[in-house]
């Protein structure tokens, strides 16, 4: 099993804390019924040399949204949201790696949706800066489920439940991600990501209504390919025209914009000239180095001081 990072400090209770004192209570909401609403955000060194987190206001969004979805107030400000995480990355921030952040709300007291409160809890992990490897993914038989029994589009943790299954059953095959199909058979998204295919020069992906996280990464990507000239097109697709795909890739905050080297053993075709060139687009516009009006960052104030090189480090919970 891959080493876990423990890092010193945890955002919990109004206040950065130590790892190990970040606890919650076995009664609590969160984990009787696993009540929580999440957000994954990555923050990557700029090319200036200062810090930045890419789409911070539209995760406060989403997470505002998964919140009324399932119920759950949310009295944190942006500002206030914000300035945790800021904190929270100021104090773990190292001149040799990205970081990637989960913002959580644990339900901690209540009821069957009656006095809910929750906390705002942040963890925050180093990341490689190196850009994705490609993936061997299969097609799981498990199924995202649907809108009428767990919302796609709300991001809490039972959501990937179904994931960590699809994964259990891919890893024995070979695969590092696997494809949920929703309950019509059609292509949903990944374990953690979204799914793109190119089909005669147009990328194509699932709406969210076919059972996909509303992704900001895609929005992102869509906004870089309409800049390049890419024809893009959300619409539902087959299983079968990942097999047939001229190339295929996932994209997610995390993954950031992996290819896909083949499908269940299908080998897909090693050249993939729209979506390589996408990858290239977004990774420089999530640093700076060719910044895209889409893609917002905001910067850490004060990090330049520590710039420097990139290292190797365990992996994120
Ligand atoms: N689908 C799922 C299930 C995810 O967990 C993620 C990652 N948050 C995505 C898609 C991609 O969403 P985003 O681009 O907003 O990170």
């Amino acid at each position: 099993m891959a080493e876990l990072q423990q890092p010193e400090f945890v955002y919990m209770g109004g206040q950065l804390r130590p790892w190990h004192d970040a606890t919650l209570h076995v009664g609590c909401e969160a984990l009787t019924r696993g009540l929580n609403v999440y957000e994954g955000l990555k923050g990557y060194w700029q090319a200036d040399g200062q810090f930045g987190v890419v789409m911070l206001k539209r995760h406060y969004e989403r997470l505002r949204r998964s919140a009324r979805l399932l119920h759950i107030p949310c009295p944190w400000t942006y500002e206030a949201y914000e300035s945790a995480l800021l904190s929270l990355i100021d104090r773990l921030l190292r001149p040799d790696s990205d970081m990637w952040a989960r913002t959580t709300l644990y339900v901690v007291e209540g009821h069957w949706g009656e006095g809910t409160v929750a906390d705002l809890v942040i963890t925050a992990y180093h990341q490689n800066k190196q850009p994705p490897a490609p993936l061997s993914v299969g097609v799981s038989t498990w199924r995202r489920s649907s809108d009428v029994a767990l919302p796609a589009r709300i991001k809490t943790s039972s959501n990937y439940q179904v994931g960590r299954l699809a994964r259990i059953e891919g890893r024995p095959r070979g695969c590092q991600d696997m494809v949920l199909l929703n309950e019509a058979g059609r292509v949903a998204e990944a374990t953690g990501a979204c799914i793109l295919v190119v089909r005669n020069g147009t990328v194509y992906t699932p709406p969210a209504t076919e059972g996909a996280l509303e992704s900001i990464t895609l929005d992102s990507i869509e906004s870089l390919a309409i800049s390049m000239g890419i024809p893009f097109v959300r619409r539902p697709i087959d299983r079968t025209e990942l097999m047939i795909a001229d190339e295929m890739a996932i994209c997610g905050t995390l993954a950031e914009l992996p290819l896909v080297r083949s499908i269940d053993g299908f080998p897909l075709p090693e050249q993939c000239p729209i979506l390589s060139a996408l990858q290239a687009r977004y990774l420089k516009a999530v640093r700076s180095v060719e910044p895209h009006p889409a893609i917002q960052i905001t910067i850490l104030e004060g990090s330049s001081k520590r710039n420097a090189t990139s290292a190797s480090v365990p992996s994120i919970r």
